[in-house]
């Protein structure tokens, strides 16, 4: 059996029956995830090793109409919603972390201008402002596979949303001057647009992260670098390099939201930071899938030996299962039910969900290599590559692993408002 022939025999992460997805939310995700199997899959090790961006399977997604996966109907896209998005991306990640992680970076501009404010509330000139601002982002996608990143970190705490960001933004006339550093810049040199969040600041005015300010800069601007190398543990195809911004003019028509809304967007529609976790899922499932093949002797690439009748490996096997199983349904939970002002309840359980997707898609690929052996974590076979990418996601702020234990302890703990004396 080769690689392609595998992955043929998976099934969805996620039952249609069992989950009780709609037809067209079950098919979009099938779709995607056939795609991961047989375009993304093939192409990851090589992009691994060199540490270099997998443009070729961007330049295939907008084909396969990917990259317009959140643009509303109306502007040409597929109009998925947030949990549809969140499953399909899943599937790509079972298949290629650094490809999944990377879309989730472009995906956001589209599914947070969309949906995502549509939820939001705007005064009608806000509203008709931003339309006409969106239309033009959507067109370059759809028409022409325009790629769009995320470049938030800047090594500091604005990425963790405690102060406001040190990347600024100066009104001139008929845009912004923006300077500054981001640091983790995945699709860095890829992107056409860089979607930098930094703080609108006019003379004398004081920094405030009420005025974030969410803007496209296009990545030939007078003034924008890459600068540094991309050597790390994992995630390497993201090729996250550091973003330099000098004085940098950028069009007002360049601003992904209005003046103002995407502090209101990170307050109202928090589970919009749950969007990091859906590679991981994949990668949780990945680890899980490679061990159930390897301990049955049907791992392409490695001799046909079967392991599976030792009792221990049996009990690995049902301890990865039930982290599995676990995993999925807080998860799908979480993404189920994500909304305009979520109860407590319900973002308490997001930040659970995060924690518990970034935490145990690392445990279960550490597990899987303990189980399968020595053999199982060679470089030519996947699992090594899975180990790595999956110890990525605790760190991703702004919902870290300890961010995330830190929030569920003191918002459990204490109302808002309230203090000790
Ligand atoms: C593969 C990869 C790709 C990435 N791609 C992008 C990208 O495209 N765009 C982007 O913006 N960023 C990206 N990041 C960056 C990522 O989101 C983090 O910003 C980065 O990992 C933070 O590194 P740091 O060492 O500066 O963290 P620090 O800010 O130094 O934090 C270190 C740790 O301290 C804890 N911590 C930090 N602040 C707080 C707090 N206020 N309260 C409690 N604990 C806290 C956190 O657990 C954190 O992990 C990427 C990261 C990786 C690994």
């Amino acid at each position: 059996m080769n690689v392609l022939d595998r992955h043929a025999i998976d099934v969805p992460i996620f039952d249609r029956a069992a989950f009780r997805l709609a037809d067209d939310e079950a098919e979009l995700i099938e779709r995607t995830r056939k795609f991961g199997a047989r375009v993304l899959a093939p192409r990851a090790a090589q992009h691994d090793r060199d540490a270099t961006f997998p443009i070729e399977n961007f330049r295939d997604m907008h084909h396969e109409g990917l990259l317009a996966i959140c643009v509303p109907r109306e502007e040409g896209g597929t109009g998925a919603s947030f949990r549809t998005y969140c499953l399909a991306a899943a599937e790509l990640g079972r298949y290629c972390g650094a490809t999944a992680l990377s879309w989730n970076m472009h995906v956001c501009s589209t599914l947070w201008t969309g949906s995502l404010a549509d939820d939001l509330e705007l005064s009608a000139a806000e509203r008709a402002e931003h339309k006409r601002r969106r239309s033009l982002h959507y067109r370059r996608i759809v028409q022409h596979g325009a790629i769009y990143s995320q470049p938030f970190s800047e090594g500091g705490a604005a990425a963790a949303g405690v102060v406001a960001f040190g990347t600024e933004a100066k009104p001139v006339d008929g845009g912004f001057l923006v300077s500054g550093k981001k640091i983790f810049a995945s699709l860095s040199g890829a992107a056409d647009y860089y979607g930098v969040l930094c703080t609108e600041r006019g003379e004398g005015e004081a920094a405030s992260r009420r005025n974030t300010l969410y803007l496209a800069v296009p990545s030939t601007a007078a003034g924008v670098s890459v600068v540094g190398d991309w050597d790390p543990l994992g995630m390497r195809a993201t090729v996250s390099r550091t973003l330099l911004l000098k004085d940098v003019f950028v069009p007002e028509d360049e601003m992904l939201m209005p003046h103002g809304v995407y502090f209101r967007a990170a307050t109202s529609w928090p589970h919009m930071f749950l969007t990091l976790s859906p590679t991981y899922m994949g990668l949780a499932q990945a680890a899980y899938d490679f061990t159930v093949a390897y301990l049955r002797g049907e791992l392409p690439g490695t001799p046909p030996v079967k392991r599976r009748m030792f009792p221990t490996k049996q009990i690995a096997v049902a301890e990865m299962h039930i982290t599995l199983e676990q995993t999925k349904a807080l998860w799908f939970q979480a993404i189920s039910e994500a909304r305009a002002n979520p109860t407590k309840e319900q973002v308490l359980r997001a930040y659970a969900a995060q924690f518990t997707v970034m935490e145990n898609a690392n445990a279960l690929a550490a597990k899987a290599i303990r189980t399968c052996g020595g053999q199982a974590m060679l470089k030519s076979l996947a699992l090594e590559r899975i180990y790595r990418d999956s110890r990525c996601g605790s760190l991703m702020l702004p919902w870290t692993a300890e961010i995330c234990l830190d929030r569920l302890g003191r918002e459990t703990l204490y109302e808002p408002g309230e203090k000790d004396e």
